[in-house]
């Protein structure tokens, strides 16, 4: 017994006797044909032969790739696999896919899967797929695969990406190649038509097309600021006083920069919303749409709050480890120098300590539920709540957090605000120009809160129109579902 359990799925070729013939493939399953013998071919057909499969793979030169296949696979011409073939991948670059159209007749009737990628992201088509439709018209073809790794495939479907986009113009044979991919443990997503395989080729070769906007957001902040609080604690007191503090920029000024960032990047979050909130006010309905800007921010929202969680939780490391730094040390053996030789033996602040006690208090929860709406944003974790629960952690507590790392940064500039000497180069303190939108948007919040407002606004979302002269109560308030339409329209 242990010996079996210890007996490789597939062998390489040359470990034993076992051929195709007696292998584990199962009889009634199609035969499967693969044109290549690259790198996804080799994974490809291992992973259709461990799934019960015969496979038989074509090549310009099979004698010299035989070996590369497990013995289970029958590595011959390109003309004989697809002959003895049912169902043939084409794991050839596209570039390549006319050199088979000798194939043509042998291939005719049959099923053919192209899992090619472009080099580039092709926006106008026709895509490979097309093409190779167009060179083999009597095939039906399908377009998948291409999406997954060779190294998924090898390592199995548990341990990578398990979605495999699909799309023919033939139901049959995408229903074919759908039943390859649950035998083979994938999860075959049915994208429609083949005129939907130029999206399924151009899906493995965008470069983060949501975050594109909210990185670039974030970046230019981050400048921003870095640039706006290098002038004023680092130049400022060099050109003034010719004191040298450049030592402050690894740390000091990046520690500054950060929570401005995250606490602003927090704000845009909001801040959409309650621009569509006052449109929709403004406008008296929700069918109209939302230009095109406000449109896009809406759906950026996840990827704002997800870069603001990055530069809180920065924000939190570089904090920690600021008592580490050497001039945190000599500062605070200065101080208490300075404190012993001008004879004060108490230097405790009642203001100060409370202030400190609270900023850190603050500053934790607005991290923790910072978290909470990260981890919730993962689709993992969203798919296991309800539509209900979802929205009050992203938008209540959501909510919470904007105000709690609004009043972490009050308490951080305290009373600093009305003192002019903090006016450097008449520039106001960070944390001043930082406020300014949170505090609108949580404003508006309020204000939107209101119940007249409130009311309305709930009305317009279940689908009131102030044009339409419906009468209309909302459900709280006792009528058919919501909507009881009395009016002429
Ligand atoms: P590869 O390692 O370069 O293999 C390509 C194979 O194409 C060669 O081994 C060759 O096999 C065959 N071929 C047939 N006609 C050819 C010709 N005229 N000139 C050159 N080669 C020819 O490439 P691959 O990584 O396996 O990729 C194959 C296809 O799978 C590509 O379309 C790729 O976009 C797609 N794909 C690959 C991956 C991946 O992870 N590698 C993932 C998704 C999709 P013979 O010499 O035996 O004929």
């Amino acid at each position: 017994m242990p010996d079996e359990m210890s007996r490789p799925l597939i062998r390489e070729r040359g470990e034993g006797a076992r051929h195709l013939e007696d292998s584990v493939a199962d009889p009634s399953a199609p035969v499967i044909g693969i044109l290549g013998t690259g790198d996804f071919s080799r994974s490809l057909a291992r992973r259709l032969v461990a799934s019960g499969y015969q496979v038989v793979v074509g090549s310009r030169t099979p004698k010299s790739f035989v070996a590369l296949f497990p013995e289970e696979v029958e590595v011959t011409t390109q003309l004989e696999a697809a002959n003895k073939a049912d169902l043939c991948f084409i794991a050839v670059y596209p570039e390549h896919h006319s050199t088979l159209v000798e194939l043509k007749p042998a291939l005719a009737g049959k099923t053919l899967v192209d899992v090619s990628n472009s080099l580039r992201i092709n926006q106008n088509g026709p895509s490979n797929a097309e093409l190779l439709a167009d060179y083999f018209p009597e095939s039906s073809v399908v377009k998948g695969f291409n999406t997954i790794s060779a190294w998924t495939l090898q390592m199995g479907p548990r341990d990578g990406g398990r979605q495999v986009f699909l799309c023919s113009n033939s139901q049959k044979a995408k229903n074919t190649v759908k039943a390859i991919c649950h035998r083979m443990g994938f999860i075959p997503i049915d994208m429609g038509l083949l005129s939907s395989s130029l999206e399924i080729e151009n899906l493995p070769l965008y470069l983060f097309p949501s975050w594109r906007l909210p990185l670039l957001c974030t970046l230019f902040l981050f400048i921003f600021f870095y640039l706006y609080n290098f002038f004023r604690d680092v130049l400022q007191p060099y050109v003034m006083e010719g004191k040298k503090a450049f030592y402050k920029m690894p740390i000091e000024v990046v520690n500054v920069t950060l929570p401005s960032v995250a606490l602003l990047m927090l704000a845009l979050v909001y801040l959409p919303g309650v621009f569509a909130a006052i449109l929709q006010l403004w406008s008296g309905t929700k069918y109209n749409r939302f230009p095109n800007w406000l449109d896009r921010w809406l759906t950026s929202r996840k990827q704002l709050g997800l870069c603001s969680f990055l530069c809180a939780i920065l924000h939190a490391v570089y904090s920690l480890c600021l008592p580490l730094r050497k001039s945190a040390r000599f500062k605070l053996v200065n101080m208490a120098y300075k404190q012993v030789k001008a004879g004060k033996d108490d230097s405790w602040e009642d203001e100060e300590v409370w202030r400190m006690e609270l900023y850190l208090s603050v500053g934790i929860m607005a991290l923790g539920l910072l978290c909470l709406l990260a981890v919730t944003s993962l689709p993992s974790v969203a798919n296991t709540i309800n539509w209900r629960e979802f929205s009050f952690i992203q938008s209540t507590l959501g909510y919470c957090a904007l105000f709690m790392a609004t009043a972490h940064t009050l308490l951080y500039g305290w009373n600093r605000a009305f003192d002019l000497r903090q006016y450097r180069f008449n520039m106001p303190p960070t944390f001043v120009l930082v406020l300014v939108l949170p505090f609108l948007v949580l404003l508006s919040r309020l204000a939107l809160c209101v119940p007249c407002a409130a009311g309305r606004l709930r009305k317009v979302r279940r689908g009131w129109e102030r044009s339409k002269h419906i009468r209309f109560t909302l459900p709280a308030e006792g009528c058919h579902n919501g909507l009881e339409d009395v009016s002429n329209v």
